[in-house]
């Protein structure tokens, strides 16, 4: 009897759950600025979000739905989510309930199917008061003291993340794993670097824009953006590590859209306010930059390639020129770099190895500085030739000998003594010695 009640239990349920739509997965990953849950569903569902307070928590209901595993575990550093669980309701209806640390803005949306992935429900989550992806970076631009002399900034961009993997070697290697790594490494090196100080685009494993990776290093104002990532290929015998920069041919489409973007241009243009009638000026100064950023990617990338050759095989003995987005910001070189072939299973164990990694990350940080030794932007500790030998600066009207001790980053009692000045006056067009530190 117990059986036969059983059996009518399991045919009564069988037709209903096929129906059932299946979460078979579910993910978070957490960046500085947001949290994003995700959920793979076997097709595309109605859902609903909402948020209720006391305490502060975001349901998601999802009509005629069922968990196939379990909930994922949330790390305890985890910024805005204590704990997720899951109920059922009406039968059938599968609830979530995000129990949240602080008030959130929330926002879903579907994913269409990837090579990787199904469809996808995403929930965006971000502190309450703050904008969704727009601000809360977590790294406010340093303001630099005026006649004080800056760092040059590296920004370092680990390719891929979170729901990204890049590509997946033969032993399952990811590529965004090594990139991080070897992105973390880098910024280690560029940090104990005299005058130079990193900028890491992304830092843990979480999906970045590749938009959004410029604009972070266009808002801490870098003077170089580097791209770290592994190349995959069909025939798993190719190997070596390559340069891209960006083509004539992707700039040229950007600056359309540069100009577009009003925020974009007037930040560009540093200040010029540009009403209509400058559209002329506006596109003359754009390509002009443009020009000139493509010139500098190509004269850091190639002292790079020099340092790579020294590690091990490269690929393609030039820098190459593609239409990768994340190398268009129109006012920073940019490289992206292939360090190898994660689909060649001799490299990919070699990038999986730390003193491999290690290799690297000097070979790239070599050319690096080479690049700025020779090419230093004005305004930072390189122009000034720090370590280097003196030179000189011919007084502007109204400066003061405080002031250019200041600029130059020397005690104004060496700036007195080299140039045997006594008291303060100095007159303008007067040139003088910078002594070297
Ligand atoms: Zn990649």
């Amino acid at each position: 009897m117990y059986q036969l009640i059983a059996l009518c239990l399991l045919l009564l349920s069988l037709p209903l759950q096929a129906q059932q739509v299946e979460i078979r997965g579910t993910r978070i990953w957490t960046a500085p600025d947001r949290t994003r849950l995700v959920l793979d569903i076997a097709t595309s569902v109605p859902h609903k979000i909402f948020p209720l307070e006391n305490p502060h928590r975001l349901v998601i209901d999802i009509p005629d739905a069922r968990l196939k595993d379990k909930l994922p575990v949330l790390k305890a550093d985890e910024p805005l989510l204590i704990g997720i669980r899951s109920g059922v309701r009406a039968g059938n209806d599968l609830r979530l309930v995000l129990d949240l640390k602080k008030k959130v803005r929330a926002k879903s949306f579907l994913l269409k199917p990837n090579e990787r992935y199904g469809h996808r429900l995403v929930v965006d989550l971000a502190p309450a008061g703050k904008g969704m992806g727009k601000k809360a970076t977590g790294d406010k631009p340093r303001p630099t003291p005026r006649s004080r002399l800056r760092d040059i900034v590296v920004a370092i961009d680990a390719g891929h993340g979170g729901e990204d993997p890049g590509a997946v070697g033969a032993a399952g290697t990811k590529e965004k794993v090594i990139t991080l790594q070897i992105a973390h490494k880098l910024a280690r090196l560029v940090k104990k670097e005299w005058g130079m100080r990193p900028v890491l685009i992304r830092k843990g494993d979480y999906f970045l824009r590749l938009r959004k990776r410029i604009q972070l290093a266009r808002k801490q104002r870098a003077d170089l953006f580097v791209s770290i990532h592994a190349d995959a290929f069909r025939d798993r015998r190719v190997r070596g590590s390559s340069i891209y920069t960006l083509s004539h041919r992707g700039a040229s489409s950007e600056a359309a859209k540069w100009l577009a973007d009003k925020e974009n241009s007037a930040d560009l243009m540093l200040g010029i306010d540009l009403n209509e009638n400058d559209a002329l000026l506006a596109t003359v100064l754009l390509d002009m930059t443009q020009n000139a950023t493509l010139e500098h990617s190509n004269l850091a990338a190639n002292r790079v390639l020099a340092k790579l050759r020294k590690v091990g095989v490269v690929h393609k003995n030039k820098v190459q020129k593609a239409g990768f987005v994340v190398l268009k910001a129109p006012d920073i070189p940019s490289m992206l770099i292939e360090t190898a072939f994660i689909s060649n299973p001799e490299e990919e164990k070699r990038l999986r190895s730390k003193a491999h990694q290690a290799k690297l990350a000097n070979a790239i940080l070599a050319g690096i500085k080479s690049y700025f030794t020779k090419y230093s932007p004005p305004g930072t500790k390189f122009a000034r030739g720090g370590r280097g030998p003196e030179h000189s600066h011919v007084i502007g009207s109204g400066e003061t000998l405080l002031e250019i001790a200041r600029h130059y980053d020397v005690s104004l009692t060496s700036l007195r003594k080299v140039n045997d000045i006594h008291g303060d006056r100095i007159r303008a067009g007067q040139t003088l010695t910078i002594p070297g530190s």
